[in-house]
Order: structure tokens, then sequence, then C-alpha cells
């Protein structure tokens, strides 16, 4: 449980954040990360190889398809997907774990994931969908990542079908203007959090305030 501003108990809420690569999603998290001290990142797991500059334990853990397939078995993963030909999970314990102490997790997953996520606790799950401009830019910031053409032909392709799946989730966003996208994003956790169930300390409070009026 976690305390907000004023010191009152609340539910930790689990934040999903889907769109297509190159939405600006990833820019958008670690700035919420930086400026959000109560949400903490689920950081995943697979088996893709780390791009340039991605640190192992920090973007991603980097394991082989073997440790992938232990974590499987030993029931590790919350979630696991395959996208873009690789496998992607999100490690149960660290979860558990930073819920446990009341701290916000947010989740840079796929649509089957934030599927996966909402269905294992739909009360405790905010799904947002961050979309590009347009298609133009999406093909533009893909192209300006280093990978390989087919991997952003394939890239493309998936981002297509990520779009697809926007009306799953209970926001969303076009990133046109990063500044604008991050204060909405931010805007959106604010309510999240402040929503009569969460507030199990008010709860007390409201209590105990109708019982002297009464
Ligand atoms: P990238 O390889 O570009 O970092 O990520 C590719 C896609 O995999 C993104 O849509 C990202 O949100 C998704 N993804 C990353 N981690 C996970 C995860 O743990 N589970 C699922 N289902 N998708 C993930």
């Amino acid at each position: 449980m976690w305390n907000d501003a004023r010191g009152f108990a609340r539910r930790g809420l689990m934040f999903v954040l889907s769109s297509p690569s190159g939405a600006g999603k990833t820019t958008l998290t670690r700035r919420l990360m930086n400026a959000d001290a109560q949400a903490a990142l689920s950081v995943s797991a697979t088996t893709r190889p780390p791009r340039l500059g991605e640190v192992d334990g920090k973007d991603y853990f980097f394991v082989d398809e073997a440790a992938f397939e232990r974590m499987i078995q030993e029931d590790a993963f919350l979630e696991w997907a395959h996208v873009f030909g690789n496998r992607y999970g999100t490690p149960r314990a660290a979860v558990e774990d930073r819920l446990s102490k009341g701290s916000d997790v947010l989740f840079d997953v796929d649509w089957q994931g934030a599927r996966a996520l909402a269905a294992a606790a739909p009360d405790d799950v905010v799904r947002v969908f961050i979309l590009p401009p347009s298609v133009d830019e999406l093909e533009r910031r893909l192209n300006s990542r280093g990978d390989a053409a087919d991997v952003i032909a394939r890239r493309m392709d998936r981002a297509v079908a990520e779009i697809s799946h926007w009306p799953e989730y209970d926001y969303v966003l076009v990133n046109d203007d990063v500044e604008r996208c991050f204060q909405e994003l931010t805007a959106i956790f604010a309510a999240e959090r402040l929503r009569r169930a969460r507030q199990t300390g008010v709860a007390t409070l409201a209590k105990g305030m109708s019982r002297r009026d009464a």
C-alpha cells in the first residue's frame, strides 16, 4: 500500500503503456520515471539482442532462448509473448515486490501483454495507447534507429497490426508533441490515482467524518 502526498494509504497501480515501435513510448516512459517518484518501471526479459546503447538490467534483461524457456517453466513471468520473432516477458517477482511495497508499476508491453495483465489484475491495470501523429512520421522515426531495412519493414507491418488494438485501451494519446503528450500522461496517472476505490486511506477518513455528522 502506497501513501500519497498527504500520507493517506492507497492501492498501487499498474500502468500499462503500449504503442507501435517508433511512437515515442520509450522517451515518455523514461521521462515519467525521472519525474515520478511513486512509479517504478518493470524491466522485461527478452531474447532479442541489445541495440546500440541498451544496457542489460536497465532496458531489458537480455537472455538466450534456453534461459527464457527456463523462466517460463519456473512460472517466473506474469505474462510473455512473441513479438517480431523474439520473446518478451514481464518478470513476476520484481512486479509483485514493488506492488507489495506500495509503488506503482509502469509496463512497456505490446497489446498481448496489456491484455494479459488486464485479465490478471482488472482492478489495478490502467491501459494507455500511444499513437504516432502519422504513418509517415512513424516510418521516419523507425528509419532513424539504425536497424536493418528488412527489420524496419517488418516493424512497419507490426506497427499497423499493433495500432489495430487501440480500442482495447482505457486512454489513447497522439504523440505529435512530446511535451504535451507527457503532460497528458501525467494527468491520466494523477486522475487514476485519485479514483475513489484506490484511495483506501481517504475512505477511512471519510467514514470517520460521516460518523461524526450522524
Ligand atoms: P523493442 O524490441 O522495440 O524494445 O520492443 C518491441 C515490442 O515488445 C514493444 O511493443 C514492447 O512494448 C514489447 N514488449 C517489451 N517488453 C515486453 C513484455 O515483457 N511483454 C510483452 N508482451 N511485450 C513486451
